[in-house]
């Protein structure tokens, strides 16, 4: 699988570092309708992901403790880191 896995969630765009990602589960916490784990306990989109609400997104990409997700505005600016 690649390293990072991005979507466009509505007009934002999201990114997973699956190197990153430690499996703390924060931001399967702030946003259960859009992120769950894999089968590695590494943190993916849902399926439903773009039914979430941007803020809950944004919110639960700011609570990862190592930053590996990445929020990227439509104008491509950084939100998230
Ligand atoms: S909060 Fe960060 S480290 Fe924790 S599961 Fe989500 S992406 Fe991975």
């Amino acid at each position: 699988m690649i390293d990072v896995e991005e979507r466009k969630l509505g007009e934002l765009t999201i990114r997973i570092d699956r190197l990153l990602c430690v499996g703390f589960g924060d931001c399967i916490e702030e946003a259960p309708t859009a992120f769950e784990f894999d089968d590695e306990g590494i943190a993916v989109f849902r399926e439903n992901a773009a039914a979430t609400e941007p803020g809950i997104v944004i919110e639960a990409c700011r609570s990862c403790p190592v930053d590996a997700l990445e929020v990227l505005a439509p104008d491509g600016s950084r939100i998230v880191p």
